[in-house]
């Protein structure tokens, strides 16, 4: 069995063609990552246990809740009290309800969070996908573990840093440490999606963090060389997705107010890029599907297109009616906000033109597109760790 030190930074959707901007980076090995259709949320747990969203159940912040009574239930009772039915009172009651009863219960990377532009009387049916932080020890319920449950089962010394609030994924926060005493270290940065999100990732500023990103890469990967030799170690740097600039907004409930359908009316959950119905009966979805059908940019997946995309047949998770849209377009309105700042988005379909994300490593990649499972197979395989699952891992090393 192979062992050796891995170096393994992350940054959060970096596109492929971002290695342009990155010049120490370029030079190593590189390939694309297929990403899977979702954003971040689905990602996340796709490379750190080596299943896709099929297996690992994880899909939105945002689901019908399994339960009866949902987390936000009880405020699901003031939907016609004024002022409660205005937008922005809704979401400063959703917030301060989720900070003082309902972050006790789950320490999850999203939270619960404010609800926004989904009716309050549809507050009782929604639950958050995901309960508890990656690195927690059952974050998956049942057999799927992470790379973190694993370093920590086989006694592999590790050093993560900024994975965590306050300064979760600031570059220049990170806690560097000497590679000499250490199987395992992960640095993990979040603010190449910020940037690209608030300026798109080719800006001035985008451009700018990839730079700072490339000059941190080429200085930590030479820590690992002087102390381990060139070929001593595994250096592992990727993305979990691209990202690309927005093109089109678009107001869904403008959109069926003006056919004559209050959406306000059905429960649904729009995403930036994705939205999903649950209407009530059969004619309800008829004319559902009649009206998305004008959205040009907008795809209904089909069951075979959930298996193709390795998506969980969940009518919880992906409701009944599940569209997603075409690279650069974005809904306004979400239940996450009003969207409309917002210059560059993900969550697009893995073959969108810049979605892409990027695997990038000191060894031989042994394959054109590498997967988000085969990021987690990779590090456990260099690691040599002993893991062997009762189901099959959709992820293979690469390296
Ligand atoms: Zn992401």
């Amino acid at each position: 069995m192979k062992k050796k030190p891995v170096l393994s930074i992350f940054a959060d959707g970096v596109r492929f063609d971002s290695l342009q901007f990155m010049p120490f980076t370029k030079s190593l090995n590189s390939v694309p990552l297929e990403t899977v259709l979702g954003y971040s949320i689905t990602c996340h747990p796709s490379m750190y246990t080596g299943v896709y969203p099929n297996k690992h159940k994880i899909a939105f912040h945002w689901i019908k809740g399994r339960k009866e009574k949902g987390p936000y239930t009880f405020l699901s009772y003031f939907p016609d009290f004024f002022p409660f039915s205005n937008p922005y009172v809704q979401a400063v009651a959703s917030h301060f309800y989720s900070k003082f009863f309902l972050k006790k219960k789950a320490s999850p990377f999203m939270g619960y969070g404010k609800l926004l532009n989904l009716p309050m009387k549809f507050w009782n049916h929604v639950d958050i996908n995901e309960f508890k932080y990656w690195d927690e020890d059952n974050y998956i319920n049942g057999d799927i573990k992470t790379i973190f449950e694993l370093v920590r089962n086989n006694d592999c010394k590790f050093h993560i840093s900024n994975l965590h609030k306050p300064n979760l994924g600031k570059i220049d926060a990170i806690q560097v440490v000497e590679p000499d005493s250490y199987d395992w270290v992960y640095y993990f940065i979040g603010e190449t999606d910020s940037v690209s999100h608030n300026f798109t990732q080719h800006s001035p500023e985008g451009i700018a963090v990839l730079e700072n990103l490339d000059n941190f890469i080429k200085k930590e990967y030479n820590r690992f060389k002087r102390v381990h030799g060139e070929d001593g170690f595994d250096f592992i740097f990727w993305s979990d997705h691209g990202h690309i600039s927005i093109e089109k907004q678009i107001d869904l409930y403008d959109f069926f107010r003006k056919r004559s359908f209050n959406l306000k009316n059905v429960f649904h959950l729009v995403d930036s890029t994705t939205v999903r119905f649950w209407p009530r009966n059969e004619s309800e979805k008829e004319q559902i599907m009649e009206i998305m059908q004008d959205v040009s940019e907008a795809k209904l997946v089909s069951n075979e297109d959930l298996e193709s995309l390795h998506l969980a047949p969940d009518s919880n998770l992906y409701g009944e009616l599940f569209y997603y849209l075409k690279g650069g377009v974005v809904f306004i309105y979400t239940i996450h906000g009003f969207g409309k700042e917002t210059k560059s988005m993900h969550g697009y379909h893995p073959d969108a033109q810049g979605n892409d994300g990027l695997f990038v490593s000191n060894r031989r990649i042994n394959k054109s597109r590498v997967t988000l499972p085969d990021v987690f197979s990779s590090t456990v395989t260099s690691l040599g760790l002993e893991y062997k699952p009762s189901f099959e891992l959709d992820g293979e090393n690469v390296l």
